[in-house]
């Protein structure tokens, strides 16, 4: 077996896309070195010997020293130089890296192979005393630290003391004589903390460190971040190593680490720190301060690569294009110029914000690096949400109250108030909210919802509010623990501000910051590179994206966002309107027919102007009308003062209505009299919704000119009998509009396929209907038989135990939920084979439910209107 593959010097065994069996370190390394980059030669040894390693009880396979000794001996000859060489010592660096870049894993280990006498022939060769012992004592530190598990401080102490008696500040004013010291200083400290002389066999030091790095695999750190990371613990780690080059041999020597292209904002432009006669890790530790790469970058006093070392950063500016165009990606480079010779030491393709993504994909694609198709698989749906919301204006003033955790994107500014309640309340008046916990639970979701931001003092990155934002598209700014609430004074108060409920404060989700007052904002930008992207999605994409809907400004910004129609308009939510709830529950309370009706026959020019807006908005765009469908229970009046007034306006007296209300209210409403069973229960009111649909649909055909083709939507279906009796209602409505109006109009009758029964019985439903709309967020409910609004007290549990892969409430829960989509798919076509077919559940945005959707050919995926362009790049990626 080969365990060692060779790369550099014009031998090279491994490639890019053999990161399985080399890491992503040794993989890469190999890959640049065959497009004949310089990189200094050296080996990987595979993770296959990692794997060995613990399936053998820590035991080596038995050809591996042998190999590794060839290995080292080309290296030795490429380079001119001995491992062990007292005259000419070869020194390696020591490098882990597994497939994925895993923190928790060995540090590097830098000039492997000097001791007291190879130290001496470093300095000869090189003729800079101070160098060698400068590499020296690095290398005991490094080693110290990282194999033999000396505590840092140690090390850090024994310099501190020496810089304190010579009497300077910086690392470089000490000579090769206050560096020998240092390094006895250090010897001692490890004799200290092992009991053993630090080793000075080169080939032990090898060993040693290639030992700790398979060792390092399985330490706590890298177990855990493996477990949170679904990692499997039988990839392993490879082991890189690889002869040393140096940047710290003089002022013509430097190294440095940067991207290809500016990661934050996707500019195309050099971007990075270098640090000039430094090593390795130098740039990062912070020891000096870093300087720019490129000129465009530097500001005033810095000193730019490409002024400090022209031929170098030239020689860089070449290495970067041939490394775009090779891996047709931006890059994440490490680097070291050794006396104005650029060595390059390690790329990956570079981490970015969503913006740099983007820009990237569409810039790189106008350069004729990647196709269309390529840009659109490069760029992560999700990733979009980011891009969508408003930001602070940058030249706007502000006053920063205090700080955070950026949980959740977008900026967001309103009054500040304390419980979910009085969110909901406020907002339900118009005025915008800040939600403002210590930390968030399931009960706040509605006030969560009807904030404009959410702020928690408690809390990380995935607390319930940080998570349940970033779903429903809201800024948040979570665990800002400078800021203490108090719920009983009704105030917050941090650095000496206090804000009280109703005080105005403003969130950056993006930064994280809080700010008194309102700032100024600006709308994204959904021209440019947003509007070029989303084009050329819209091109290949088959599925339709519309969006879930119901007030003007909701159908303003799916149609902003490209919403080719309404897949859900709710007409509950019209109902809670103050103007309206008193009309409704009226309606609700009333004991007999005649009742309701007067009730209703308020409502009815409320409903007419909703749909009246809606159709005018979306200007002959398919629209989606769900009947009511919530348990009545959901509206009958609370508290004593509510039930008296709705007695009041119905001329009754107050007992009688505290009966209505204990008869109405129900242990399981969601499971309860819900749905079209109520419009069979009620049949005026299914009657008054669909009059104000078609009053207002001809009211819209004559004022300009273009019908509106409305879809009606009955609710929780479970028999095909139940859509036939409402059915029946809607379509007597229609004729009698029409009658009345003289004008007729289209229109489609369908249902929600919202329960297994009705899915199972597909066939039978379709007969009676023109489409079906999956409602997967009541699917899952009674697949699963989890209460949505409950679940989340034990099922994140569940996803980190594994139990369930992911929560299917956000994700569709293909092999369940899906088998049964399948189904009614399946069997509504079989007897209708141009059924319409759509989704509306909250996952019609999430990119992997949108993939499924795809597969089973639904004709378009309806989501929030903040998730269009999200759904809009899925569709796409899911039809390439
Ligand atoms: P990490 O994964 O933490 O980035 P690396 O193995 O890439 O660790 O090493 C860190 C740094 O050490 C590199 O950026 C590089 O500057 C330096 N380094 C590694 N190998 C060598 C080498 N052979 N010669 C010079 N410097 C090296
Ligand atoms: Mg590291
Ligand atoms: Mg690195």
């Amino acid at each position: 077996t080969q365990w060692v593959y060779s790369f550099g010097a014009g031998r090279n065994e491994g490639r890019a896309d053999m990161r399985n069996l080399l890491g992503g370190k040794g993989a890469n390394l190999a890959e640049m070195a065959s497009i004949g980059l310089p990189v200094p030669p050296g080996f990987t040894i595979t993770t296959e010997v990692c794997t060995h390693y613990y399936a053998n009880g820590e035991q080596y396979p038995g050809e591996l020293q042998a190999q590794v000794r060839a290995a080292l001996a080309r290296v030795e000859d490429a380079v001119g130089l001995k491992f062990g060489d007292t005259d000419k010592p070869l020194l390696v660096s020591v490098r882990s890296g597994a497939r994925v870049s895993m923190p928790g894993m060995m540090d590097t280990v830098l000039n492997l192979g000097l001791n007291d006498a190879t130290v001496e022939g470093l300095a000869r060769a090189s003729g800079d005393e101070r160098f060698a012992w400068d590499s020296y004592r690095r290398f005991i530190q490094m080693f110290g630290g990282v194999v033999l598990g000396v505590d840092h401080h140690r090390f850090e102490e024994i310099i501190e003391g020496v810089k304190l008696d010579r009497g300077v500040v910086e690392d470089t004013a000490l000579t090769a004589a206050d560096w020998k010291t240092v390094i006895t200083g250090y010897k001692e400290a490890v004799q200290e903390a092992t009991g053993k002389p630090f080793p000075q066999e080169p080939e032990a030091q090898l060993w040693a460190a290639i030992g700790a790095v398979f060792g390092s695999w399985m330490n706590q750190r890298a177990i855990t971040y493996r477990r949170l990371h679904d990692i499997p613990a039988e990839w392993g780690t490879a082991v890189n190593v690889q002869a040393m080059v140096f940047g710290n041999m003089g002022e013509d020597c430097a190294t440095g680490v940067c991207f290809t292209r500016d990661p934050s904002t996707g500019e195309d432009i050099f971007y990075g720190e270098y640090l000039v006669n430094a090593q390795g890790e130098d740039v990062v530790a912070g020891i000096r301060t870093p300087q720019p790469m490129s000129k465009l970058r530097a500001k005033p006093g810095e000193r730019p690569m490409e002024d400090v070392m022209p031929a170098a950063y030239a020689e860089l500016v070449r290495v970067r294009e041939t490394l775009e165009k090779h891996y047709k990606d931006m890059q994440d480079i490490e680097f070291t110029v050794q006396q104005n010779k650029l060595y390059m030491l390690q790329t990956r393709n570079g981490k970015r914000t969503a913006a740099a993504s983007l820009k990237i994909a569409v810039d790189m694609c106008r350069e004729g690096l990647i196709d269309q198709s390529e840009a659109i698989k490069r760029v992560a749906p999700g990733s979009l949400d980011q891009l969508l919301h408003p930001t602070l204006d940058p030249k706007a003033p502000r006053k920063v109250l205090s700080k955070g955790l950026p949980a959740s994107p977008g900026a967001a500014c309103g009054v500040v108030v304390f419980s979910a309640d009085e969110a909901e309340l406020r907002a339900r008046e118009g005025e915008s909210v800040i939600l403002v916990r210590v930390e968030t639970s399931p009960e706040d979701i509605h006030g969560m919802h009807a904030a404009r931001g959410i702020l928690t003092t408690r809390g990380g990155m995935t607390s319930h509010a940080a998570v349940v934002a970033r779903g429903m598209g809201r800024p948040c700014v979570a665990g800002a623990g400078g800021i203490t609430v108090d719920y009983t004074a009704q105030a917050l108060s941090a650095g000496g501000h206090i804000i009280r409920a109703g005080e105005t404060i403003t969130l950056d989700g993006a930064t994280g910051e809080i700010f008194i007052g309102s700032v100024a904002m600006i709308e994204p930008q959904l021209s440019g590179d947003f509007a070029a992207l989303m084009e050329w999605a819209d091109k290949v994409r088959r599925m339709k994206v519309r969006a879930n809907a119901e007030t003007p400004l909701d159908a303003e910004t799916a149609r902003k966002f490209g919403a080719e129609g309404i897949g859900l308009c709710r007409t509950e939510h019209m109902f809670f309107d103050p103007e309206r709830i008193g009309a409704v529950r009226q309606m609700i309370m009333a004991e007999h027919e005649t009742g309701r009706r007067t009730a209703l026959a308020k409502l009815l020019p409320f409903q007419r102007q909703d749909f009246h807006d809606l159709f005018r908005i979306m200007a002959g765009l398919p629209v989606t009308i769900r009947l009511l469908d919530p348990p009545l229970h959901e509206f009958l009046p609370h508290s004593d003062a509510e039930i008296a007034e709705v007695a009041n306006s119905l001329g009754v007296d107050v007992a009688l209505m505290q009966r209505r209300a204990a008869d109405l209210s129900e242990a399981n409403p969601m499971l309860g009299h819900r749905g079209c069973r109520l419009g069979i229960s009620y049949p005026e009111i299914y009657e008054m919704q669909a009059r104000a649909i078609f009053e207002a649909a001809v009211q819209v055909a004559k004022e300009t000119g273009a019908a509106p083709v409305p879809e009606i939507m009955i609710p929780l279906v479970m028999t095909k009998r139940e859509l036939d009796i409402t059915r029946a209602q809607v379509d007597r409505m229609a004729a009698e509009v029409f009658a009345e109006s003289g004008t007729t109009i289209e229109y489609l009758v369908g249902t929600m396929i919202e329960l297994p029964r009705a899915a199972l019985t597909a066939n039978q439903i379709a007969e009676s209907a023109d489409f079906f709309s999956f409602g997967t967020n009541d699917l899952t409910q009674t697949v699963f038989g989890l209460s949505r609004d409950d679940a989340g007290k034990f099922l994140p549990s569940y996803v980190e135990k594994n139990i369930l892969p992911k929560d299917p409430f956000v994700s569709l829960d293909v092999e369940g939920v899906g088998a049964l989509v399948e189904i009614a798919a399946q069997k509504g076509r079989g007897v209708k084979p141009g059924l319409k077919l759509g989704i509306c559940g909250e996952h019609g945005g999430d990119p992997a439910s949108i993939q499924f959707c795809e597969t089973v050919g639904l004709e378009y995926v309806s989501c929030s209107p903040y998730r269009v362009p999200v759904a809009r790049l899925a569709a796409a990626q899911a039809a390439l």
